[in-house]
């Protein structure tokens, strides 16, 4: 499945803590799954394990068809060397809850950072491309200042333009908009939408329920440590068959 994620029986514990407990999950290519679920049910931790940020306990995750953080030799699975791992995590763009950009660069470097120094694009290449990205997440006339003079919404869109500057086959989003002031968190959903409508492959931990009706095609439910429920978005959030769903929904509304 080229472009798309596969996710199959993903465990992580931390220590004595089972935070997935067996996590199988297929995005395909130009999908959008909104990830929901209670504070603790390991969303962030199911995001960290996809791009290999924490290695996983068993189960395994695909990229464009690509084994991420792992390969086959002699009849087993080792994990990859750095340089490979670094390989495959680049075809997934993350964008955090905390914006997590260079505070010392520009917006226009925070974007071109990534193209010039990990894939040795040419420096004005890169940054035509980057001015043009910014424009797209509505930033043209903030190019040039650094993220202290942004706003929170202002900062989010730059981090999302410097994910996409990679050309990332997937996006994943780790509750982008819950740092935000609630008068900032639509200018980000609108560009996420915008990706969304352009084709993107996107998985995103939300509470934003308006957002996962309009937008995902699939919404999933997590709690402790297992997908509850998957399905259609407008089913599991208009008749979930799960009393959990449906709890943790009638919570959050
Ligand atoms: P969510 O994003 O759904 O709120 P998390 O994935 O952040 O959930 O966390 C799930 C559980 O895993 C929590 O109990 C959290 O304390 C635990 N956890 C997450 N990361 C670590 C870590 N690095 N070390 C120990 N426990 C962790
Ligand atoms: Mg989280």
């Amino acid at each position: 499945m080229a472009g798309g994620l596969r996710i199959r029986g993903i465990r992580k514990s931390f220590g004595d803590v089972v935070v997935l407990r067996g996590v199988d999950l297929d995005v395909a290519p130009g999908e959008v799954v909104c990830v929901l679920g209670p504070s603790g049910s390991g969303k962030s931790t199911l995001l960290r394990c996809v791009n290999h940020l924490e290695p996983v306990d068993a189960g395994f995750v695909q990229v464009d068809d690509e084994l991420v953080g792992y390969e086959h030799r002699d009849g087993r699975l080792y994990e990859s060397a750095e340089r490979d791992i670094a390989r495959t995590r680049r075809r997934m763009g993350m964008v955090f809850q905390q914006f997590h950009l260079f505070s010392h660069l520009t917006a226009v470097r925070n974007v071109t950072l990534g193209p010039v120094k990990v894939l040795g694009r040419d420096p004005r290449e890169a940054e035509r491309e980057a001015r043009e990205l910014l424009a797209r997440v509505g930033l043209a006339a903030h190019a040039d200042k650094l993220p202290a003079q942004l706003s929170g919404g202002q900062q989010q869109r730059v981090a999302i333009a410097r994910a996409m500057a990679m050309k990332p086959s997937v996006m994943l989003f780790d509750e982008p908009t819950s740092a935000l002031d609630p008068e900032l968190v639509g200018e980000v959903l609108t560009v996420m939408r915008d990706l969304a409508s352009q084709g993107m492959t996107m998985v995103v931990v939300t509470h934003e329920i308006g957002f996962a009706h309009e937008v995902a095609d699939t919404v999933v439910f997590m709690d402790d440590g297992v997908v509850v429920e998957s399905g259609p978005a407008a089913q599991v959030l208009l008749s979930p068959r799960s009393e959990r769903t449906a709890a943790f929904l009638a919570h959050v509304r």
